[in-house]
């Protein structure tokens, strides 16, 4: 096995996850399976009880993991499937060792950080990259060095270098050069960063510099000089515009050959697929415009792998997509605003919990629903749209969710009997993989080509089956289930109006676009052609 490890300085929010997965996806074009992990500092055990407004959105895996939104761009770049245990926390870690002393596992001696902390972090990380079955594995520590939480890990990351042969690792320190008034590159605080990681006993092979505008030669040498690495191996990485064209930017500069070097590997294959679809991203002749009506909309984070799906769906069509992010709650205080939603050509409902903003969603969805402009629903969004239909066509008075209302006359969406019961936070959510099967000749099988899905979900409530026939009789279909679980809600004969319980854009990748998501952009772009030639 071969480790990349990578650390990071000055500052956080670098994009350093966007710098590791671009380095993972080059070597994958050289014919390597590559995998990662990502190791989040904070004692939280996951990231399904943090609030999206601090760490973006939650990122859920197959096996019903909810992590860090990084591992969201490592599977996209490296098209991989990840599990829970690639998101290593200190509270995880805590907690094993704490299990194991209860035990008496560790017979009798005084637990202490090094060596009980740092060997089980180091066997988290071996368990993991067996299992995965890849033969490199990247290594993001999060946080920046000198962060008192990331100190174990800096610890259990040195141990390794020297427990394993030197070719068999590697460590990449990711830091950021600002420019001063006069805008000059400056790289003083990229040397006291890597400073103070040689005092932890870790010393970098290669520099990745994240600036504004190219690293310019003066600075690299001035960074190789004092930073003693080769200045080949000072990378530039400067803002791009757009994340796909990180890893060809990289690749210019010649970091995959050197790592492959340093790593005794050599290559197997070119694999060209990755800047083809990034030419195919540039080459877009249409263009369209979609509203998100969501409720966290001054952090695009938090809609990240609903974005990306976005952006797979329309390189697919060949159209870019502008993205408008609306807030729900404006729509509810002033119905003029909903009036503003004929400009666009589509409109996405995303997830969300809690009832903040469900009201103004709902208007968008009958606004689209009467209007018949495309609408995708996700999650909160399906279920707002079955709450819409109940109330407005169906006509069963302030039907709701119990979620929002738990004396509402008509339960349309609510928590099934087997959902409930579990004892701490996050335990009572359905995560993950589950599959659907589809109605023959509905718009799901359409899309996915198939009568039988897998997807990944992260909700609490559901529609509650016994107002199915009720709603069908009036036109709504749930094209998609799992046995007496409704996974798809459409309405036949609108241009496209589909909504799902699970999250399609987990599993969306660039070059291979849900199918949602594919059909949603296409829906899009034929309507705005249609309103064209009127
Ligand atoms: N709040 C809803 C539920 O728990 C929807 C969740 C979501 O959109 N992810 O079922």
């Amino acid at each position: 096995m071969k480790y990349i490890i990578v650390t990071g300085g000055v500052m956080s929010g670098l994009g350093k996850g966007i710098t590791i997965a671009s380095i993972g996806r080059n070597l994958k074009n050289k014919g390597y399976r590559v995998t990662a992990i990502k190791i989040d500092p904070y004692i939280n055990i996951d990231a399904g009880t943090m609030s999206p407004y601090q760490h973006g959105e939650v990122f859920v895996l197959r096996d019903g993991g909810e992590v860090d939104l990084d591992l969201g761009n490592y599977e996209r770049f490296l098209d991989t499937e990840l599990t829970r245990d690639h998101n290593i926390t200190t509270g995880k870690v805590y907690q094993e060792v704490i299990a194991k002393e209860r035990r008496g596992d560790y017979l009798g001696k005084t637990v202490q950080i090094i060596p009980h902390i740092t060997n089980e972090i180091k066997s988290k990380i071996r368990k993991v990259t067996a299992r995965s079955g890849a033969d490199i594995c990247l290594i993001e520590i999060g946080g920046t060095v000198g962060d008192i939480e990331s100190m174990p890990f800096l610890e259990a990351v040195r141990q390794m270098h020297r427990e394993e042969p030197s070719e068999n690792i590697v460590f990449i320190h990711v830091t950021l050069v600002m420019e001063d008034l006069q805008g000059e590159q400056k790289t003083k605080p990229s040397q006291h960063s890597v400073k103070e990681l040689r005092s932890l006993g870790l010393s970098p092979e290669v520099i990745v510099a994240r600036s504004n505008t190219p690293l310019q030669e003066s600075t690299k040498e001035k960074i190789a000089l004092f930073c003693d690495v080769p200045q080949e191996l000072v990378i530039g990485a400067y803002d791009a515009d757009d994340i796909y064209d990180v890893p060809l930017m990289i690749e210019e500069q010649g970091l995959t050959t050197r790592l492959m070097e340093h790593l005794k590997l050599e290559s197997r294959v070119e694999d060209s697929s990755w800047s083809e679809m990034v030419a195919r991203m540039k080459s877009t002749t249409d263009e369209v415009k979609l509203a998100i009506v969501g409720k966290y909309t001054n952090l695009e984070d938090s809609y990240l792998s609903i974005l990306e799906a976005v952006k797979h769906g329309g390189i697919d069509n060949g159209c870019k997509v502008e993205v408008n992010m609306l807030e729900a709650e404006t729509l509810e205080e002033n119905h003029a605003e909903v009036e503003k939603l004929k400009e666009f050509d589509g409109i996405l409902i995303p997830g969300g919990f809690g009832v903040r903003g469900t009201e103004g969603k709902m208007l968008a969805i009958k606004f689209a629903r009467e209007n018949d402009i495309p609408l995708l629903g996700i999650c909160l969004g399906m279920q707002l749209a079955v709450i819409e239909f109940a109330r407005n066509v169906v006509n069963l008075k302030n039907a709701n969710s119990t979620e929002f209302d738990e004396d509402t006359p008509y339960p349309v969406i609510d928590i099934l009997p087997e959902q409930t019961g579990a004892a701490d936070m996050g335990g009572t959510m359905r995560l993950g993989d589950y599959e659907a099967i589809l109605r023959e000749g509905s718009l799901a099988t359409k899309l996915y080509g198939s009568n039988y899905i897998v997807e990944r979900h992260r909700h609490r409530y559901e529609v509650n089956p016994e107002f199915v026939d009720r709603l069908e009789s009036f036109g709504m279909v749930f094209s998609g289930k799992n046995k007496n679980r409704m996974e798809i809600a459409e309405i036949p004969g609108k241009r496209f109006f589909f909504a799902s319980q699970f999250h399609p854009e987990f599993r969306s990748r660039p070059g291979r676009p849900s199918p949602p998501f594919k059909g949603f952009v296409r829906a899009m772009c034929k309507y705005r052609k249609e309103r064209e030639s009127l």
